[in-house]
Parts: structure tokens; C-alpha cells; sequence
């Protein structure tokens, strides 16, 4: 499919364009620097106050104007221990951005030239960004559904996967209609699993759409919460009856499942999570083209972590 047709001319942010906003290092230096201190302006230690900085040459810092004392926009993001150049980060994330199902290390690897454990790596980081944990869904029209994915294979076969097989790992879906997803690995679909995360994410007094398994029963009952409840009978065959379906956590399951199939072959529960983040991510911001990229950018700057790492993480540093 041309997305490109389909893609509104003020929703485009096309690899030409990209490559021009950031043709290297310095301008993705740049970049950072000013998500994070805009204008240059910081507040400086030794002035105790703010102030502008200026960038040091052929260093990743900025110099107060006044004292001189250092800034450093990439302290604190998933940029700061890589020795991998940061234009290479930005294509990376410009390639994850920039397809509904997600991108694999493997292309990532032929596009960059970055070795292929790099590109895995920097995958890890770039997902570790994209985890929203309290986003709570707002729409009061949500469909709940579970599933189950994949998981790694046993045996390094190269067979595929029975349906019964005990590494399938079940999620748990939630969607607005119309709006937002969240998913979650859970280490199974119990009611005493489910519900918590029902009222956790969903508003009271909300119409809550699932089919017909167990696991939904007593919603209704859940107290204090005023949930409306609407089941589908799937196990009669009947998958729409007026407004009651499960379509649209379903279209996004079909999603997750084309890419993790697709992209990633197998993924260990360890990493599940991660992986429904990137789709949701994705997912939830299908309505702004493939701005995609500038939201995940902005991402580094609004999760920026302060906590020394350990050297342990250091080892593992792409
Ligand atoms: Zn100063």
C-alpha cells in the first residue's frame, strides 16, 4: 500500500524531510538541547540562576555565557552512554515511527549500517520510551477483549508453533471507540487479574462491549463504578448485533499480530510489554500521519531519567 496517498500533505514528515532537519550529529545535538533548555537558557549551578549557553565545540556540551560551567542536554536520556552516532538514533527512530507495524532490528540494521545487536538494542531504549503507564482511557464507550501471542519457540526448530502450545502469552486489550487503546500483558486472564485493571483505566459509568467469557462477569457489580455492560456472543457466531462488537480491539489485535509475526518472530514475555507499548503508541496517534516521529522525540526529553545508572547498564550500553 502507498500510505503516502493516504497521508494528509500537513501530516507528512518524509524521509527527505527528515534528512534535512537532521543531516547529523550536531543537528540532533541540537535538537535535544532545545527540547530541553529552549533558547539555550539553563539554569546555571555555579550562577545559581538562569542563564544562556552556548555549545562547546566538538564536545556534547553547552558553556554557561557568564561562568563557563557546562550543560549537558544528553545527561539523563537513552542517548547518554551510546557510542552510536546520535543521527543514527534519530533514523532509527524515524524508521519505528514511520510504519503501522512496526519496523525490525534486521532493517533497521540494513538501512543504518549499525551491527545488528546495536539496532536490537536501540530498539529496547527507544520502546522504554514509549510506555505511558497512567494514561487512563477517556472514551465512555470501551471494548474489552483478551488474546493470546506467541511466544518463543522451544526448540530452535524452525517449526511453527501448535495453537495449544504453553508459550502463548495472554493481553489484555482495552479500546475507545473510535479512540485509544492500552494493552497489557497479564500472566493470565482471571477475573481477579481483569477487573482491577477495568477499574483502574475505565471511567465510571462507562458501556463496556466483550464477549461472552467469564472472566467479564460481575463488571456490572464492580462498586461505584456504574459500568453498563454489552456482551457479544462469538461462541454463537454472531460477531455484530447493532452496537454490540469487539471490532475495534480486535483491528488492533490484528495489528499487534501481523507485526510481532512480521517483525520480531518471537517475543519472550520478558519483552512483551514493550512491544504492545510501541503498538499502542503507534496506534494511538494514527490520526497524526507520520508525525509519529517528532512525538517519540519528544518522548526523550519528558522521560528523562536522572538515577546514576549502574554498571551493569553501563556493560550493556549501545
Ligand atoms: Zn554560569
Amino acid at each position: 500500500m502507498n500510505r503516502r496517498q493516504t497521508i494528509p500533505k500537513e501530516l507528512r514528515y518524509t524521509i527527505d524531510q527528515f534528512k534535512r532537519d537532521f543531516p547529523d550529529d550536531d543537528a540532533c545535538l541540537e535538537q535535544i538541547k532545545e527540547q530541553r533548555f529552549p533558547g539555550g537558557v539553563a539554569v546555571c549551578m555555579k550562577c545559581e540562576g538562569p542563564r544562556k549557553h552556548y555549545r562547546v565545540k566538538g564536545r556534547t556540551a553547552y558553556a554557561c555565557a557568564t561562568c563557563g560551567t557546562h550543560i549537558y542536554p544528553l545527561a539523563g536520556t537513552i542517548f547518554e552512554k551510546s557510542t552510536t552516532p546520535l543521527h543514527l538514533w534519530f533514523h532509527a527512530m524515524y524508521l519505528m515511527g514511520s510504519t503501522r507495524c512496526g519496523i525490525s532490528a534486521k532493517q533497521v540494521q540494513r538501512e543504518t549500517g549499525v551491527t545488528y545487536k546495536t539496532a536490537w538494542r536501540m530498539f529496547k531504549q527507544i520502546r522504554s520510551l514509549l510506555s505511558e503507564p497512567d494514561m487512563q482511557l477517556e472514551g465512555s464507550t470501551i471494548e474489552i477483549d483478551e488474546t493470546y501471542v506467541g511466544g518463543v519457540r522451544k526448540f530452535n526448530s524452525g517449526r511453527k508453533l501448535r495453537a495449544d502450545a504453553k508459550k502463548l502469552m495472554p493481553v489484555l486489550g482495552m479500546a475507545e471507540r473510535g479512540g485509544r487503546v492500552r494493552a497489557f500483558a497479564t500472566p493470565d486472564v482471571k477475573i481477579t487479574t481483569v477487573m482491577p485493571l477495568v477499574r483502574e483505566f475505565v471511567l465510571p459509568k462507562s458501556t463496556l462491549y466483550t464477549d461472552e467469557r467469564n472472566i467479564y462477569d460481575g463488571v456490572q457489580q464492580v462498586p461505584g463504578m456504574g459500568y453498563v455492560h454489552k456482551r457479544i456472543q462469538h461462541n454463537a457466531k454472531v460477531y455484530v448485533a447493532g452496537d454490540i462488537h469487539t471490532n475495534t480491539i480486535e483491528g488492533f489485535w490484528s495489528l499487534v499480530k501481523r507485526g510481532l509475526g512480521g517483525v520480531y518472530h518471537s517475543v519472550s514475555q520478558k519483552y512483551l510489554q514493550s512491544y504492545l507499548d510501541e503498538y499502542s503508541f503507534r496506534y494511538n496517534r494514527r490520526a497524526s500521519g507520520n508525525l509519529i516521529f517528532p512525538a517519540m522525540l519528544a518522548r526523550v526529553s519528558e522521560k528523562v531519567s536522572l538515577k546514576p545508572s549502574s554498571p551493569a547498564e553501563k556493560s550493556h550500553s549501545v
